[in-house]
């Protein structure tokens, strides 16, 4: 019996905890109504266009969608006849917890600044993707461990501005391996939350995984392979035995949390996928035997192929160490032959940009390269909405525009089916029935 009560208990604080990181700020007032009108609407389940729907929204949560709609008296009108509607835009691989972007590379950055400093530095990143229609990321790792989960709750709570958070609090990672802070000298002992992921036996990695689950984090992330913006990494290497990967999934599958691997190497790649990981970082040299296992075993990948653009831009310019530079030269391509190959394979494929990389607010420019490298745009909106909820495991509230689902949604002015370009710049932005973004649709609301 006293078990028994203690789950139900346990239970109780779990839904209370999972609403409160999701609850808006204005959820406390007066339960407010919206009508949108949408003259087109992306059904992102069907993959289809709708035309002329009314979107009933109550609060935070969507009540009704449908053409033909009655628009109940007390309801405030945002016209949006003349737009295209779509489900708030999700990025599966962010870092906005890491201050602002002024490092130029140097991981040693973080010694220099304190864990408040970055911190406050971080809430513009957050601001930026907000306003550039990502209703939600999932936040794969901060250098400073735990400051994302800050970030996330002070999101929740409506302290800062920015999209809904999904986190993984710390970078899984073996010693002066991808997620580790590397290129200090070697008498130098690094503070806690710069080496709290740190782990070298399967038992090292369920004791990281305990805590990390303890502070409150959502999901994991685990690096199987080096990495390309890291000291003395090299990305072909493998990180962590199959053993090791195993008892991660195994470790997060008790704390009902998924795992995301960082992998660029094949093998890599092929280890985190046959351990049971939830989704492959990067995917860059995946072979056709990793492509044929993902597909398999359901594994989403999620493949970062435009930022290339960014990191060979800022070497251009001299912001960027040469041995990045040199990792990255040699596997852009790479990646994004191989995206090619999965996309015409059918796995299954999650938007995600390791924002950070490029400056937050133009993660919308991955699109274009996801068509230009084999997606349909219907496919490469999917993959930031409808897959990235199933990637997080909220299909039941995020990912497209249905009733009981948060009103997470965003327009543009001209078809992002036609051109999906135009998701580079969204000028309508709603996060949990409050609108972040929205002149054009302001100035009809009546
Ligand atoms: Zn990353």
């Amino acid at each position: 019996m006293a078990n028994r009560l203690l789950m139900l208990f346990a239970a109780i604080l779990a839904s209370a905890v999972a609403v409160s990181a999701q609850s808006p700020p204005e959820s406390k007032s007066p339960v407010s109504l919206i009508a949108i009108k949408a003259g087109k609407l992306i059904d992102v389940d069907a993959g289809s266009i709708l035309s002329k729907q009314i979107i009933l929204i109550r609060g935070d949560k969507i009540s009704a969608v449908g053409a033909g709609l009655t628009i109940p008296p007390d309801a405030r009108i945002i016209d949006l006849s003349d737009m295209t509607v779509l489900p708030g835009l999700i990025d599966c691989h962010t870092h906005l917890a890491d201050g602002s972007e002024d490092g130029n590379g140097d991981p040693l950055t973080y010694l220099k600044k304190s864990a408040a400093q970055i911190a406050f530095e971080s809430v513009p990143n957050a601001r930026a993707m907000l306003y550039s229609g990502f209703t939600t990321v999932r936040d794969v790792g901060a250098y400073r461990g735990l400051n994302e989960v800050a970030m996330r709750d002070a999101i929740a709570r409506g302290d800062i501005e920015g999209p809904r958070m999904f986190v993984a609090g710390a970078y899984v990672t073996i010693t002066n391996g991808a997620g580790a802070l590397t290129g200090a000298s070697p008498d130098v002992t690094l503070p806690f939350d710069l080496r709290y992921g740190e782990a070298n036996s399967p038992w090292e990695v369920r004791q990281v995984i305990r805590k990390l689950a303890g502070d409150g984090v959502d999901l994991i992330k685990i690096l199987s392979s080096g990495a390309v913006l890291e000291h003395g990494s090299n990305p072909n290497s493998q990180e962590f035995t199959l053993e090791e990967l195993e008892a991660a999934v195994d470790e997060a599958s008790h704390f009902g949390l998924r795992v995301a691997s960082h992998a660029h190497s094949a093998q890599g790649i092929k280890n985190a996928i046959n351990a049971g990981i939830a989704s492959v970082e990067h995917a860059s040299q995946i072979d056709d035997e990793g492509i044929a296992l993902a597909k398999k075993r359901g594994t989403y990948l999620v493949m970062d192929i435009y930022d290339e653009e960014c990191i060979q831009a800022a070497g251009k310019a001299g912001a960027i160490p040469p041995d990045f530079l040199a990792h990255d030269a040699e596997l852009g391509q790479i990646q994004r032959d191989n995206f090619r190959k999965a996309v015409q394979a059918g796995v299954k494929l999650a938007f995600g940009t390791d924002a950070g990389v490029c400056p937050y607010g133009t993660s919308g420019k991955q699109f274009a390269f996801m068509v230009k490298y084999g997606m349909t745009p219907m496919q490469a909106i999917q993959a930031a909405t409808s897959s990235a909820a199933d990637l997080l495991g909220h299909s039941e509230a995020l990912g497209s525009i249905r009733p009981g689902k948060i009103a997470d949604i965003v327009a543009v002015s001209a078809d992002p089916l036609s051109d999906v370009s135009v998701l580079e710049n969204i000028p309508f932005v709603m996060k949990s029935g409050r609108i972040y973004v929205g002149s054009v649709a302001l100035s009809h609301a009546q």
